[in-house]
């Protein structure tokens, strides 16, 4: 059995502005994975349920989409034109489930996580809700299991979240990434929503790759020099320029963009802004984008690839190095510099020899011009350990929980956890390719280990009752299952251990008084939260920037 989805690949009210551009791609053929089936009315399936309301009251959810079998051609698809016109409020049915699955696919695939993604919640599929309430935003909601897609009206007529391919991707992102690293969430820093953005918004230009005569597009008009085109790597076009009145011209976000920690490179990003540094890791990422499709289109040997081809290589390999670079996340609070130097130390892991780490390079470049990171040696790394992979069983480590347990408490030292009381987290086990030489690829199956645990730390002085708060603090191991070595530990105590000496486990005066300063600034409601800071229950973050208070979901915006 054949199944065809279709899509919107640009806004469609700024679809005059590219007069040669059809909003919509006509039927992709789609290879469903075990898990995608069977297909249901909405459309959904096991992982995503579509809900569309109604925009009258009582806003009911009006009737979705029902996939149609054609037996006798071996094919399912759904109707979205009726009188050959496109029904719309069909068509964002389908296309809002078709980009959904899309991404979780481009997540999932061999060259990039190699493994399936799991929600934050569970089992039960991730709700997409089409035209959820009035609103000029979207959001996706952990708690309620539930992406909202909004509407509003505008001079230009009704604004739809759900007909934006770069949304819709967006969202979806965020639900993956909170499956993926769950404690971004539960954690309140700055650092921890920004690669959230970040992350949610490079998958909206990833997503914009796969749309082969968008990209075309842009590449013919700017004659191949991606640099000075000056709408790629837009976000949100329509709605973008609706919700900043134009001031933004055309769009919600840029990735082109100079943000940065520094004072002598750049914009410098606003610290107290999520979005802001969010651009930070976003630009960086860009930034390398640009400079491997540059590489790679004026190849010598590749003057007859076309740019388009280019760019798909370009971008898979970017895409390649941030989703991987997310597993290699350790658990807890993640600053933006940790998911840096997991993209540097996957990536050094998917492409072990040095001709093919150009793009390595461009992204280095980019975190160190930017101050994500201050020197090359921020990110090396040395897999010397005393662990012992060649004396232990890899499958029991895998499924023997108890196995795992016992092998955790003996390289506790090892894996820099300081103390009995830590979490383990089941253990991952994927998938993937190396790149090797000559574009050989081989088979690579990593067993990715996380364990995290909380450190009580002293303020100077107590802030009416509380003199400590707890910080959730992690590491991640991986490791190769196929030749039984160690790839990488990766630990956020690895600049922490050293903090607490010079210290002595007792907050500097400067974050103590910017905890003081932001619990006077706040409510009464904040400052009891605050007090009542037990483990598990409220978690604050001290690190190096400022602290955030627990929130239930990711918006587009502010
Ligand atoms: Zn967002």
């Amino acid at each position: 059995m054949k199944y065809f989805l279709k899509y919107i690949t640009i806004d469609p009210l700024v679809e005059d502005q590219y007069p040669l551009i059809r909003s919509v791609q006509g039927w992709r053929s789609w290879k469903p994975k075990k898990a995608d089936l069977p297909l249901v009315k909405g459309p959904g399936n096991p992982r995503i349920q579509i809900i569309d309301l109604s925009e009258l009251a009582p806003y009911d959810p009006v009737p979705g989409l029902n996939p149609v079998v054609h037996e006798g051609l071996g094919r399912v698809s759904f109707r979205v034109k009726s009188r050959g016109k496109y029904d719309y409020e069909k068509l964002r049915q389908l296309s809002v489930f078709s980009i959904a699955l899309k991404v979780l696919h481009m997540y999932e695939g061999s060259d990039a996580l190699g493994r399936r993604v799991e929600w934050s919640f569970g089992d039960l599929p991730l709700k997409i809700i089409i035209r959820h309430s009035k609103l000029e935003n979207a959001q996706y909601f952990r708690k309620k299991r539930e992406i909202r897609l909004c509407y509003f009206d505008s001079d230009n007529g009704r604004i739809y979240t759900s007909a934006s391919p770069d949304i819709v991707a967006h969202e979806v992102a965020h639900a993956i990434l909170d499956g993926i690293a769950p404690d971004l969430l539960d954690c309140p820093h700055y650092d921890s929503y920004a690669i959230h953005e970040a992350v949610a918004d490079l998958t909206a230009l990833f997503l914009s790759f796969e749309m082969d005569h968008y990209t075309d597009y842009l590449l013919d008009k700017y004659d191949g020099n991606l640099s000075k085109a000056r709408e790629f790597g837009w976000i949100a076009e329509q709605f973008g320029a609706e919700m900043t009145d134009g001031v933004n011209d055309h769009y919600l976000r840029s990735l082109n963009n100079e943000y940065s920690f520094r004072n002598d490179w750049g914009a410098r990003a606003n610290e107290s802004d999520h979005y802001e540094i969010s651009q930070v890791l976003s630009g960086a990422i860009f930034n390398a984008l640009i400079l491997e499709y540059e590489r790679e289109s004026s190849h010598p040997e590749k003057q007859e690839q076309s740019k388009g081809l280019s760019l798909f290589i370009a971008g898979n390999k970017i895409r390649r190095m941030l989703f991987r670079g997310l597993d290699y996340m350790p658990p807890g609070e993640v600053n933006l510099f940790d998911l840096a130097y997991s993209i540097i130390c996957a990536d050094k892991v998917s492409f072990p020899e040095d001709e093919d780490a150009n793009i390595r390079q461009y992204m280095l470049q980019e975190f160190i011009k930017r101050g994500v990171g201050y020197s090359n040696s921020d990110f090396e790394f040395d897999t010397n350990t005393d662990i012992q992979v060649d004396m232990i069983d890899l499958d029991l480590l895998v499924s023997d929980f108890k196995y795992l347990e016992e092998f955790i408490r003996r390289y506790k030292s090892e894996l820099l956890i300081p103390h009995d009381e830590y979490k383990i987290k089941t253990p991952i086990l994927n998938n993937k390719f190396r790149y090797l030489k000559n574009g050989v690829r081989e088979k690579l199956q990593e067993i990715i280990v996380k364990v995290s645990w909380y450190e009580e730390l002293l303020l100077e002085e107590s802030i009416d009752d509380a003199d400590r708060i707890f910080v959730k603090f992690g590491t991640t191991l991986v490791i190769d299952k196929i030749k039984s070595e160690v790839l990488s530990i990766q630990s956020t105590n690895r600049i922490a251990l050293k903090d607490f000496e010079k210290n002595n486990q007792v907050i500097n005066k400067s974050q103590f008084n910017l905890v003081k300063q932001l619990v006077e600034q706040d409510s009464t409601a904040k400052v009891q939260e605050f007090n009542s800071t037990k483990k598990n229950q409220c978690e604050y973050m001290i690190k190096d920037r400022v602290l955030l208070f627990k929130r239930n979901g990711f918006g587009l915006h502010k």
